[in-house]
């Protein structure tokens, strides 16, 4: 008898499972997906122009009360034109945390800039407003364009905390310090659709959001990102950018600046809107889930990780948190080899060999996370 047979036949129960594999977060299709799609195939407009991008990028601003939502081909792409957008150039810092997903780092390095990796909160999983603060009072120094950095003398342009597994970090106090040392606030809220701070949804406390519609997120396009603004102007700066910075012109090819393609085609977003009509009744159930885990960690002494004070979390992916490295790896090993499928945290990205070098506090609480954190089967059941 394995040690913790116990947690994986309860996932096996709780998924109605008793043989084949289950998934970490598989995507469902159970409203107008097949009928989106078969309109679109009709109407030939299956690229990057058709009425399902307009209505994807509407349904999305209105569902998340941004003023202005702009699609992109992925939530990588849309953390480059985010960062882009935001005045991040070569040479700059960004401030983000350890505890994230590689695109977030990966985006900052698409502009020539390095991350400054400041440590997350235990209550959040997210970037820590405490050591945030500490940082900028202790390490940095305000001249005339901005936030310079003491020790390495770059401009901080820029700060994106994430939002974990779909927990909300405590992004108002971080919003008034970026204000404050006039950095520009980009919410990386890839994993935290249908997620609320103090009641206003996550990617819109900042100057951009960013969300991600990947197979594996809440609601997926197959692959697809999208950019949140309440400034109008910007959202069409990025509108311009995504799409090759093309002028707008009945028939000639005149381009302004270097673009990108990053549009999203129409095909993915007839998938999004019809996932989007169902992303209430998702979060509903990912929530009854939730709570079932909730109830049964708590009567067998496991964390389970609940959303934090004053908010509302999607639950994305569940997270239970062993008591050592050592346990997680046992645990990893049975579970996975039995076929439920479960997953460590990202290695740290202060740790991968291409940001080793970069400056960062002291990220103890992040560690201690990465050695503990185990995912568990979090898909919407049927
Ligand atoms: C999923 C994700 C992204 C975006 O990933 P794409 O696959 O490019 O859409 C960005 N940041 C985090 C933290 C993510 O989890």
């Amino acid at each position: 008898m394995v040690k913790y047979q116990f947690i994986i036949d309860k996932i096996r129960e709780l998924f109605d499972e008793p043989e084949k594999v289950i998934p970490l977060h598989a995507p469902v299709f159970i409203g107008n997906e097949k009928k989106y799609l078969e309109e679109c195939i009709d109407s030939t407009y299956v690229s990057s122009v058709g009425k399902f991008v307009d209505l994807f990028e509407k349904n999305i601003a209105e569902y998340t009360g941004a003023r202005q939502a702009v699609v992109c081909d992925n939530g990588t792409n849309a953390l480059h034109i985010a960062l882009k957008l935001s005045g991040v150039v070569q040479f700059d810092e960004v401030i983000t945390q350890p505890l994230t997903f590689i695109a977030t780092t990966n985006a900052i390095s698409y502009c020539g800039a390095t991350p400054v990796f400041i440590d997350v909160d235990r209550d959040t999983m997210g970037l820590s407003s405490k050591s945030l603060e500490s940082f900028l009072l202790n390490e940095t120094v305000m001249k005339a364009d901005g936030c310079y950095n003491k020790s390495t003398g770059k401009r901080i342009k820029a700060c994106i905390p994430m939002h974990t597994f779909g927990h909300p970090c405590r992004i108002d106090e971080i919003a008034i310090l970026c204000e404050k040392y006039k950095i520009e606030l980009i919410e990386d809220a890839a994993e935290s659709i249908g997620s609320y701070y103090k009641g206003k949804h996550t990617g819109t406390f900042g100057k951009i959001g960013v969300l991600s519609f990947n197979g594996n997120k809440t609601i997926t396009t197959g692959g697809g990102g999208m950019l949140l603004f309440d400034d109008e102007e910007l959202a069409a700066r990025a509108k311009h950018l995504t799409t090759q910075a093309k002028v707008p012109h009945p028939w000639n090819f005149i381009h302004d600046e270097i673009g990108y393609n990053y549009r999203m085609p129409n095909i993915n977003a007839a998938l999004g809107v019809a996932q989007l009509e169902s992303l209430n009744f998702y979060l509903e159930k990912k929530r009854l889930l939730a709570k079932a885990y909730d109830d049964f960690f708590q009567s067998n002494q496991v964390l389970f990780f609940r959303e934090p004070e004053n908010c509302i979390s999607n639950y994305w992916l569940n997270v239970i948190i062993l008591e050592s490295k050592e346990e997680r790896d046992l645990f990893l090993h049975e579970s996975n080899y039995q076929g439920v499928m479960t997953r460590p945290a990202w290695c740290l990205m202060n740790k991968l060999h291409m940001f080793e070098n970069c400056q960062s506090g002291s990220v103890l609480t992040s560690e201690w996370f990465e050695e503990r954190i185990v995912n568990i089967p979090s898909s919407v059941r049927i």
